[in-house]
């Protein structure tokens, strides 16, 4: 059996399917890799959370970084991945998706919000760091900073606003990730999609899968720590891959 062949057969036995995704699923949808050698983080050395709450500086800083990548995210539309996986949940086959992306993509792609655990928050909306009680939209705070150079402050009490993903020296969720690793445990088949497994604590989700029994599936252009331990390994773009396994497992699509 060819390794395709095998990708659908895996998919069509498991009963509790749970997929982790990362930085190349978005990268199908246009969004860069910022993190990636050479990415836009690198220029523009992104402040840690406690430069960003302490500096001002750092925060206009943050805040021009914002304003350069925040148009890629407006623009980026779900690819054939994230729509495949929105059919896989609609049809009972995909218990939830785990991602460390921060564009919104799986929600708009089909899969329910509230089975989207997104790991490093998200991009569109902010809130403020030190009363935690105000939220604005990310676009709207940007057109400001944009028209006035003001790092945006909090109406209620002048703290920081700050889009709502998880910064650098900003832990995560601890109950968001005690909710993935329950799931993790729960799966009887991860499938890694477009993730390298190297960011922890969030890459070792995939480890708990294989300690409780299940399978593991990894689409993924690079190597990772897991190849070996995995059913399947795929180096193909992984979006592409799944939309092409669930139209053989589901027939073809509507759209
Ligand atoms: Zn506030």
């Amino acid at each position: 059996m060819d390794e395709f062949s095998r990708l659908v057969q895996l998919l069509s036995g498991s009963r509790r399917l749970v997929a982790f995704t990362g930085a190349g699923m978005s990268t199908e949808s246009g969004i860069p890799d910022y993190r990636s050698p050479g990415g836009v983080w690198s220029r523009f050395r992104p402040p840690v959370l406690q430069e960003f709450l302490a500096d001002r500086k750092a925060r206009e800083r943050y805040w021009r970084f914002y304003a350069e990548t925040f148009p890629a995210f407006q623009e980026a539309r779900p690819n054939p991945g994230h729509r495949a996986l929105g059919r896989l949940h609609a049809e009972g086959r995909l218990a939830a998706v785990i991602t460390q992306n921060i564009d919104g993509l799986h929600a708009r792609g089909g899969v329910p919000a509230q089975d989207v655990l997104e790991l490093h928050g998200g991009v569109f909306a902010s809130a403020c760091l030190s009363c935690g009680e105000h939220e604005a939209r990310t676009a709207d705070l940007l057109e400001r900073f944009l028209a006035d150079g003001q790092p945006p402050a909090c109406p209620r009490c002048q703290g920081p606003l700050k889009p709502r993903t998880v910064s650098f020296g900003q832990s995560l969720d601890g109950e968001l990730l005690e909710r993935a690793a329950s799931l993790a445990a729960q799966a009887d088949l991860m499938l890694v999609m477009g993730s390298s497994l190297a960011v922890t604590p969030a890459a070792q989700l995939p480890e708990i899968t294989l300690a409780a029994g299940g399978g593991l599936i990894i689409l993924n252009r690079d190597p990772t720590h897991l190849d070996s331990r995995a059913d399947l390994v795929l180096r193909t773009p992984a979006g592409e891959t799944l939309a092409r396994a669930v139209e053989a497992l589901l027939g073809g699509s509507d759209d």
